[in-house]
């Protein structure tokens, strides 16, 4: 039955996949972590989705990432349709930053979306426009990290410029595309992008675009700092802790003003 359709050989690097999630958006999610990110958050909790090539930790004993081909995914995904079809949930794609492979996800995305699986990103938008438009065309929901609005800060926690992200929000906010909704995430990290300017200048900015559904504020966990030690590298953040639950409504307070907000 599936023998034949576009992208079905390509092949790519996944770091894992997990079944019946329940936080990659609607009901139970199949969710595809693919390998590679341009980024380097400082909090990152997943540092073996970074490097993009297959990599073993120090100790030799845990290898992240397997080469797969599109089909080989979808196999996986199709395993759980009966799932998808009572929760309403379907196959997420993230990462690392699923846009380092976009050629692979989009032949991915397409290929789910035709089997009528309900298909949603989390990424980070840093990527050319050429290579975001096609993923979207088919997709249901794009969860886009928004990090940091301060230019200076951005590249100071995040090793990269936030002006192509900005530009890909703007464009993808202003898509009028029927079933696809535009959700943005903020991993609200205490002391580097949870000041009231910062928020202020991010509630301004989403206001304005009339795709976006709501914007999440997500809590900083030090999740992950067991992977930095068996990878062998620093992690980036000393003495933050996860804000408090008074600290994010305060946050969604303000945020609330401009765009809906849900923590
Ligand atoms: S974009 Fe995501 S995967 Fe990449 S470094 Fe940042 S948190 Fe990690």
């Amino acid at each position: 039955m599936y023998q034949e359709y576009e992208g079905r050989d390509l092949s790519g690097t996944v770091l894992r996949i997990v079944k019946s999630s329940i936080y990659d958006g609607n009901g139970l999610r199949t969710v595809v972590f693919m390998k590679g990110c341009p980024l380097r958050c400082k909090w990152c909790s997943t540092p073996e989705g970074i490097n993009a090539k297959i990599e073993t930790t120090k100790d030799g004993k845990l290898t992240y990432g397997n080469r797969m081909t599109v089909e080989e995914v979808m196999a996986e995904v199709r395993k759980d349709s009966p799932f998808y079809f009572h929760s309403g949930g379907g196959m997420t794609v993230s990462g690392g930053e699923m846009l380092f492979q976009a050629e692979f996800v989009a032949a991915l995305v397409k290929q789910a979306c035709k089997e009528g699986i309900n298909t949603a990103v989390e990424t980070s938008f840093y990527s050319s426009w050429e290579k975001i438009e096609p993923i979207l065309a088919c997709l249901n929901t794009a969860f886009v990290d928004l990090k940091v609005m301060d230019e200076a800060r951005h590249r100071a926690f995040t090793g990269v410029d936030n002006e192509i992200i900005l530009s890909n929000i703007k464009k993808a906010g202003n898509l009028d595309l029927p079933n696809f909704k535009l959700i943005i995430r903020r991993p609200l990290v205490p002391g580097v992008n949870d000041s009231e300017a910062e928020l202020v200048a991010l509630g301004q900015f989403l206001e304005a675009l009339p795709a976006v559904q709501h914007l999440q504020l997500l809590p900083y966990h030090r999740y992950g700092t067991d992977t930095y030690r068996k990878l062998g590298i620093d992690y980036g953040l000393d003495n933050v802790e996860t804000p408090s639950e008074q600290h994010m409504k305060w946050c969604q307070r303000i945020t609330n003003n401009y765009v809906k907000t849900i923590i």
